[in-house]
């Protein structure tokens, strides 16, 4: 059995459908060859039996009318309306109590059949015996013609019927062998048809592999059916792949130049502290002051970077309430910009809405956003946040005064590393990681973002995150 099944799995699949179907069509019809033999034996069988009975029964019959008085020597001049009763292939023969033979009609048999145990003393049995090596059907019954007293035995040869039915398996064993044969094309040729598409799928994924899904995809299959599904999958996998890869190519080497800028910043002033910082307490202190700077920055970005690489499962066990939330944060943004005005606006029963977020991950993204709009101005950052909610989201406006964006730069705020001025940004100590880690947060808690700023006007982020709905216990 672990043979047959290795040797299942080393076939191909158009060789595992072709004998899956040329196997199932062959065991269909010879299950019907089956079926049909042994009807049709029993149904001949039994017409020979129903004429063998019709033999004795007119035989029984012509006896009885002709009385007790009929002899056996009457009989022996007399045999030609019995032979016109039996069919010329029956052989009828009358016995004496010893078995001995007294009278013949026809001689299609030679062996005289043995006789049976219990012959019954009215009506007859019928059996099927050999005789002279052929089967076939024996009738006996008790005769008395007026003393005579003996034995009344038809013999019926099925040699005809076995011939047919020889025949008939003949025919069907052939027919059966050239259904094999016909079945095993048949299957072939259509799975060879069917796969085509898989098979040209397969050598188009190994070309993409090989040029390390850079190269285009070239598979076209028309079918609406299973593979035509199976092949739009594909390609539609293959896009989005190319594009994942693409991304992390370039995040890798947005990422090892946004890291070697401090890097180098930091060699440069470590070289000059070297050499003349020993000496010259001034350039100590400046080259020590920008090393920490960059140091800070370096950390930041890593961290950043960490947060984005982080696939951290989503926390919803708690959820976070929105107003409190959000007062940490104001509270944290007015110690790193004192001059700051935010405004929170709510109504009463805003109050303990929760929403499916976990603290953390809520806190990340509004400040983010707050830093944004404190770094971003030219005058005194004022920033109003409104929270409202309906039935199953709850939204959060947060409106700035800052210097707005352009509709160019706004498609592209949620890129890694993008910057619209890219000095103003590393001023503030900006690493153009900060919307990209809002995205995700927002993207793996289910809640939406909008965006919509205008140059020299202000900025708008307006964020729907799902409620925390408690299931109430009864
Ligand atoms: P950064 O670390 O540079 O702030 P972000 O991903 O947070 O990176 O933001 C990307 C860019 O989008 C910023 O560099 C900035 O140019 C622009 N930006 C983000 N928020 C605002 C805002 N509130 N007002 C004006 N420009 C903004």
């Amino acid at each position: 059995m672990k043979k047959l099944t290795a040797y299942w799995h080393r076939l191909t699949l158009k060789r595992k459908w072709a004998l899956t179907s040329a196997s199932v069509l062959f065991i269909s019809f010879a299950l019907v060859c089956v079926i049909l033999y042994i009807a049709i034996n029993s149904w001949l069988l039994n017409e020979e039996k129903t004429s063998v009975t019709r033999s004795m029964d007119d035989l029984t019959a012509f006896f009885e009318t002709r009385g007790s008085n009929l002899t056996i020597n009457e009989m022996q001049h007399n045999t030609g309306l019995m032979n016109s009763i039996v069919d010329k292939d029956q052989t009828v023969r009358i016995l004496n109590t010893d078995g001995i033979e007294i009278l013949r009609l026809n001689n299609t048999s030679e062996e005289i059949p043995d006789l049976p145990q219990n012959i019954p003393l009215k009506g007859y049995t019928i059996q099927q015996v050999k005789v002279d090596g052929a089967d076939s059907f024996v009738a006996i019954g008790h005769l008395r013609l007026g003393n005579f007293d003996g034995y009344l035995q038809l013999t019926h040869p099925l040699t005809s019927l076995a011939s047919l039915m020889k025949y008939i398996l003949t025919s069907m064993l052939l027919m059966g062998l050239i259904a094999l044969i016909a079945s095993w094309f048949i299957s072939s040729a259509l799975a060879t048809l069917l796969l085509q598409p898989l098979k040209r799928l397969s050598s188009d994924m190994k070309r993409v592999a090989a040029h390390r899904f850079e190269a285009p995809i070239q598979v076209t299959v028309d079918s609406q059916d299973e593979i035509g599904d199976l092949v739009k999958v594909y390609k539609q996998m293959m896009t989005e792949l190319e594009s994942a890869f693409l991304q992390q190519q370039r995040f890798i080497s947005d990422a090892s130049h946004e890291l070697r800028t401090p890097i180098q910043v930091l060699e440069g002033h470590l070289s000059m502290i070297q050499r003349w910082g020993k000496d010259d307490p001034e350039v100590l202190n400046e080259s020590l002051m920008t090393s920490i700077d960059e140091v800070r920055r370096m950390k930041q970005l890593i961290e950043e970077l960490l947060e984005l690489a982080r696939h951290e499962a989503k926390d919803i066990s708690q959820g976070a309430i929105v107003a409190e939330q959000t007062e940490i944060v104001m509270k944290e943004m007015k110690t790193i910009a004192p001059n700051a005005e935010i405004n929170l606006h709510y109504n009463e029963d805003f109050h303990n809405v929760r929403v499916m977020i976990s603290e953390n991950a809520y806190r990340q993204i509004l400040h983010n956003i707050l830093q944004n709009a404190v770094r971003y101005t030219s005058s005194i950052p004022s920033i109003n946040i409104y929270l409202t909610f309906d039935l199953n989201n709850c939204t959060i406006v947060i409106e700035d005064n800052g210097i707005g964006m352009s509709p160019e730069s706004l498609e592209h705020i949620f890129e890694r590393f993008y910057r619209v001025d890219k000095a103003r940004s590393r001023e503030h100590g900006g690493t153009g990681l900060g919307l990209s880690i809002v995205k995700m947060l927002i993207d793996k808690y289910d809640g939406t973002l909008e965006v919509s700023s205008a140059l020299n006007e202000g900025t708008t982020f307006t964020i729907h995150l799902p409620l925390f709905l408690v299931q109430e216990s009864i």
